[in-house]
């Protein structure tokens, strides 16, 4: 990494970083890892883990974040994964450059430390089972009891370890266990186990291996051989902390690495454990990890996210010690302030009203001037068309409107935006139904593109298309994938499942846009005036159907959540 960046803001982890190098600890380097396991898709909680990895970092000359699979697990684990997680860390614009590892690239290393923990009578190979081994620890309150095997001899211990390795035992028949504390208090200090049996083929090294080592076993020792000056983790790691340390000492290994843990990310209206994402795609709920309602890195870009207003809803929730849930309407804000500054503004009528310009001739079209972007002017301007027939949105027209409703109604005049006033002057409803289909209006030839001459006002100006003109596209609008604020919060043996928002995806199958939006290319972003954020879906928009996601609605509901959060 070329270049060093200010830190974000100081927070309790880059103060101690900054205290090691004031004190030279680690001899001036800094070295963090972001360490996934390829169990899943990345989610938004994994991208405050990364921009803290990543970002100090940067911050540090000669820093460097390594990539770091986490793949120890066979059952769980595919290349899918890794390949997704690999392109979501780029997405959000960093780079491990050189450092790219796997956790399983370190499987001999491993299995030499554990040979040299059982030489040191500090491991033993235990063969009770998986419940036996549950019931011999004990609880929080009882202490545990020691396995009957723990007193094995070391040479027992390493011809059994061998012969474990050699696929000699059935899966989960024995298990090598560290030789700690059955009466310690912590829990991960009871004899924990370091390496199982599991005869299946791993992604990377295939059918070499049928013991794998396990998560505590393996992290900090991974570490240690890519010489980590600071493992940063998230809070439930802090009981397992002990463990990390207990390993690394008895190993005597060279390097040490310093851990340290910060608070999980927590969002409302959405759940973030890679288990129960996996439970939405498999089950259908969604339609898979990139769907847009899914608060995956993946789901997010298609949404239409920016990696500029992810990394800044991250530099804005900051990093602490104690849990917290962040509202989601704060990353919405994040989103909405980015595109602001950068989506062009078009005009899109989502649910078309008919509406016919009476004293319009009919054979005659207009190209009126628009702006792309008030909120920068190098935008520039665009041309748009105007004619007989326009459409409008069916509820900016009531018949019979009520006070403040200020829109279009009959007799009343409004405004076109970046056109003319128009006036309704009647109605046509279906015979049948009784809705409103169509609206006959005349314009007012004097007030294009400004206001009216003799000084009249309007309280209201409308988006619309004209008809002849328009392209039509496939909207979806989307809400939160949950009804309730903390989906997971649910009594015991409550489904997370039935919180789902039934009403969290609307398909509007004939929207009519600009027609400048013609071919408009998959990943390009939009603010459809009055209406909100939209992006071209990546996957299923083509050059003769064009599909748009609603990226967010123009309200902002973060400013009033946050003053009233004083
Ligand atoms: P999940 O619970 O979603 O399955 P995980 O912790 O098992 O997540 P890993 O792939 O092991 O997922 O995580 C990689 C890194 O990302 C870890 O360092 C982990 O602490 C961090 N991480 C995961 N979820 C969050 C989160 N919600 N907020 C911050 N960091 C997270
Ligand atoms: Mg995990």
């Amino acid at each position: 990494m070329p270049e060093t960046s200010p830190p974000v803001s100081m927070d309790f982890i880059r103060t101690i970083i900054a205290e090691d190098l004031k004190n030279n600890k680690n001899e001036g380097r800094v070295v963090t890892r972001f360490p996934p396991e390829p169990n899943g898709y990345l989610h938004i909680g994994h991208a405050k883990s990364i921009c803290l990895n990543f970002g100090i970092a940067l911050e540090h000359e000669g820093g460097t974040c390594h990539l770091r699979f986490d793949d120890t697990n066979p059952t769980k684990e595919e290349t899918e994964y890794v390949e997704s997680i690999m392109s979501d860390v780029r997405w959000l614009g960093f780079d491990w450059g050189e450092h790219l590892y796997y956790a399983s690239d370190y499987f001999d290393q491993l299995y030499e430390y554990s040979v040299q923990l059982i030489k040191k009578d500090k491991a033993y190979v235990c063969d009770l089972n998986a419940d036996e081994i549950r019931e011999y620890r004990g609880t929080l309150t009882t202490p545990g009891k020691e396995s009957p095997f723990r007193t094995r001899s070391v040479a027992e211990n390493l011809d059994l370890f061998q012969r474990m390795r050699a696929g000699e035992f059935e899966n989960g028949s024995r298990v090598l266990r560290a030789k700690i504390d059955m009466a310690s208090p912590n829990l991960n200090m009871r004899d924990p186990v370091l390496y199982r049996i599991l005869h299946m083929p791993h992604h990377r090294t295939g059918n070499k291996w049928c013991i794998y080592p396990m998560y505590d076993f393996t992290h900090c020792l991974s570490d240690s051989i890519e010489g980590i000056t600071h493992s940063l983790c998230t809070l439930e790691f802090e009981d397992h902390r002990p463990l990390y340390d207990w390993v690394l000492d008895e190993l005597d290994v060279d390097c040490h690495p310093q851990q340290i843990e910060f608070a999980r990310l927590n969002l409302s209206y959405t759940v973030m454990s890679k288990r129960k994402l996996l439970e939405l795609v498999a089950g259908g709920y969604v339609t898979g990890w990139d769907d847009p309602r899914m608060p995956t890195l993946s789901g997010l870009r298609r949404r239409g996210y920016t990696t500029e207003a992810i990394r800044d809803f991250c530099d804005r929730i900051g990093i602490a010690k104690r849990d917290s849930t962040v509202d989601l309407a704060l990353l919405e804000y994040c989103i909405r302030e980015d595109l602001n500054k950068r989506a062009p503004r078009v005009m899109a009528v989502l649910r078309p009203l008919r509406v016919v310009i009476d004293n319009y001739p009919e054979d005659r079209s207009e190209e009126l001037d628009a702006v792309n972007n008030p909120e920068d002017s190098s935008m520039g301007t665009r041309k748009i068309p105007f004619s007989r027939v326009l459409y409008i949105e069916q509820d900016d027209f009531m018949e019979d409107p009520p006070k403040k409703f200020y829109r279009l109604a009959p007799g009343r005049e409004v405004r076109l935006r970046y056109a003319y006033f128009i006036k309704c002057m009647d109605v046509v409803k279906d015979k049948e139904t009784g809705q409103v289909i169509e609206l006959h209006c005349t314009y007012d030839p004097d007030t294009r593109g400004g206001d009216a001459p003799d000084g009249r006002k309007v309280k209201a100006t409308l988006h619309w298309v004209s008809a002849d003109h328009a392209v039509e596209a496939e909207v979806r609008l989307y809400d939160h994938l949950f009804k309730t604020p903390d989906p997971d919060a649910g009594k015991e043996g409550m489904d997370f499942k039935t919180h789902l928002n039934p009403k969290s995806l609307e398909i509007i199958s004939s929207a009519k846009l600009e027609p400048g939006l013609q071919g408009a290319t998959p990943g390009s972003r939009y603010q459809f005036e009055r209406l909100g954020y939209f992006c071209v879906d990546l996957k299923d928009s083509t050059k003769n159907r064009l599909v748009f996601n609603r990226t967010a609605t123009l309200r902002d509901t973060w400013v009033k959540i946050a003053k009233s959060q004083g």
